[in-house]
């Protein structure tokens, strides 16, 4: 594979020139919270609020249906990013957030019962793992979670003895946002479909950085969100097998996602629409695919050597200082673009604070995954998380200001 060029790539983000008073440059270390936004990104947007703003879908006149082709095209252009038959199985929620509350309430709500289990990790996001909490003690049904071993690794034994015949969803995080981790998640899914129960995989941190087919994983619900894929905020894409979809209830009632409506009864218009209530984010969704485009001319099998890489990079730095505790796995295809640790005396966020004084922007807390940290010992981690603009000179940025704390802190 041919690395990235990236000095081409980040004349596309005018933000990662921004300096700061004390002349540093940013160093973004940030992308699993949430990604730059390129210029053709922008610049699509940007086109579609001065040419072609309009409402969708109900539209005659000319703008409306322009609007209503880039909206409704959208589905399919995600859904071929993805491996999805088409547009009947893509569904535009806010962000991944929504996504696991739409199946939660629509399917869980309605599914599930007394003696009914529901099977999560414990690297779950609380995206997930509030969710089907919630979910689970509004319909009595238990919630269990597959160990997560010393390695940061799921313990797939351990999979194997608690989905069973009572597990009607598991829920799992494909790639961790706090460890690092990629879990191996067509194994868990099959594990689900030996005992007939549902498989959702929260896909936040995978769909931006390496190639995703949901078929081959063969998840019955799969989902991403756009702000962490050079995408706009605002949108994130719900992926269900349209069968399962269609036996469903909408989430969300209102306008457009109805077919006939009178004083006494409604029924719901087709695939995807009946779940998407209201007037959508249309201009994100425009944003959403010109981020497709941009992702997919760089190529996302060039994209995930280049996180590879630049993780493998930060965990042998990292590894080689003093006092340092990286959380998730070794370097490799089974780690993501991103390392989690602690500098030894030193809190998290006092050392994002230092790193900020040099313009290096990472995050420190608790990643919306408490529970993990609860079982990790520590209230709160510091993360570095890289993106196609990355390079090893900003890993380098980032160990100077490791030291800076250590000598701040001795
Ligand atoms: N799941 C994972 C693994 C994530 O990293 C995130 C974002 N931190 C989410 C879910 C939630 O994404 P959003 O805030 O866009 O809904």
């Amino acid at each position: 594979l041919e690395a990235l060029d990236v000095g081409a790539i980040r004349e596309a983000y005018p933000i990662l020139q921004r300096e700061f008073d004390n002349g540093e440059q940013l160093v973004y270390l940030d992308n699993a919270a949430t990604t730059q936004t390129p210029d053709p990104v922008v610049d699509a947007m940007s086109d579609y609020y001065r040419e072609y703003n309009a409402n969708v879908h109900r539209g005659i006149h000319h703008l409306s249906q322009e609007a209503s082709i880039a909206y409704e095209e959208a589905h399919d252009r995600v859904a071929e990013f993805i491996g999805a038959d088409g547009r009947e199985e893509i569904v535009f929620t806010k962000n991944t957030t929504e996504a696991e509350n739409l199946v939660a309430y629509s399917w869980g709500l309605n599914e599930l019962g007394p003696g009914d289990e529901i099977v999560l990790t414990e690297m779950e996001h609380h995206a997930s793992l509030v969710t089907w909490q919630q979910i689970g003690k509004r319909t009595g049904a238990n919630v269990k979670y597959v160990r997560v071993t010393d390695e940061g690794r799921l313990d797939m034994d351990h999979a194997s003895e608690i989905i069973t015949d009572d597990t009607a969803m598991v829920s799992a995080v494909h790639v961790s946002n706090t460890l690092g981790t990629v879990n191996p998640v067509s194994d868990l899914v099959d594990i689900a479909h030996d005992h007939d129960a549902l498989a959702f995989i929260d896909g936040a941190q995978a769909v931006p950085n390496r190639p995703v087919d949901v078929a081959a994983i063969d998840a019955d619900f799969y989902a991403f969100s756009g702000h962490k894929m050079a995408g706009p905020t605002g949108i994130g894409a719900l992926y269900g097998k349209e069968e399962i979809l269609e036996a469903m209830d909408p989430y969300l009632y209102g306008g457009d996602m109805i077919t006939k409506v009178t004083f006494e009864e409604s029924t719901w218009n087709e695939l995807p629409w009946k779940f998407e209530a209201g007037t959508p984010q249309i201009a994100e969704a425009v944003g959403l695919v010109a981020a497709i485009d941009y992702l997919e001319g760089i190529g996302m099998e060039r994209i995930e050597a280049h996180e590879e890489e630049l993780a493998r990079y930060a965990y042998e730095q990292l590894d080689a200082e003093p006092g340092i505790e990286i959380y998730g796995p070794e370097p490799g295809p089974e780690r993501g673009g991103l390392v989690g640790f602690n500098l030894e005396s030193v809190h998290a966020h006092d050392l994002a604070s230092i790193m900020n004084d040099h313009a290096v922007a990472i995050r420190a807390g608790d990643h919306c995954t408490q529970p993990l940290h609860d079982k990790l010992g520590v209230a709160a981690s510091a993360r570095a998380s890289f993106y196609i603009y990355n390079t090893k000179e900003e890993v380098d940025k980032l160990v100077d200001a490791i030291d800076d704390a250590r000598q701040l802190f001795a």
